[in-house]
């Protein structure tokens, strides 16, 4: 990935965007922060920040060493956060759409997580049912990604690369 802006989709460079929520010089403001720089943190295979940033009750045998593992087996190239809703005080979840390539075709993987925030601390927890965003309004202003892309497709060599790099795939994240 060659990508000058965030690796959350954000268009804010990383220097700025998730990169301090990481090294925790930035407190995430709320959940979808957090997941935003959870998702970074799967990109640049940082295995402590997502166990660290995983609620101690929902760990059931994570390790770091096992979340750098699986971060290292994808290759995560894109997130759209599709809605984040409130689901009470400390309780949050947020929908989004994970893009990843695998064998030369652009998957994606869909899911609602569940955050709970402890002592002004976000906490990802796990996955619940996908709710139908279409009846439930947002309670935040979201930014996404302004990408079209298309989940099981093959990636054309010569196409723009699906990680919005501007590169072609061929010279990116091929
Ligand atoms: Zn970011
Ligand atoms: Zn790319």
């Amino acid at each position: 990935m060659n990508k000058l802006s965030c690796y959350c989709g954000s268009k804010i460079a990383f220097s700025v965007c998730c990169l301090p929520v990481i090294e925790r010089t930035k407190k995430p403001e709320n959940a979808e922060q957090l997941m935003r720089s959870r998702f970074s943190a799967f990109c640049t295979h940082n295995g402590d920040y997502l166990f660290e940033t995983h609620h101690p009750q929902y760990r059931t045998g994570l390790t770091a060493a096992k979340l750098t593992l699986s971060a290292k087996q994808t290759q995560w190239i894109n997130l759209d956060v599709v809605s984040h809703n409130h689901l009470g005080e400390q309780e949050s979840s947020v929908h989004f759409k994970a893009w990843f390539i695998e064998g030369g075709i652009l998957r994606c993987m869909e899911e609602n997580s569940k955050f709970i925030s402890i002592d002004g601390q976000w906490f990802y927890c796990e996955p619940i049912a996908l709710v139908n965003n279409t009846s439930k309004p947002n309670l935040l202003q979201l930014t996404t990604s302004d990408h079209q892309l298309e989940e099981n497709k093959k990636i054309s060599r010569n196409a723009p690369c699906p990680c919005d790099s501007g590169q072609k795939y061929k010279r990116c994240c091929i």
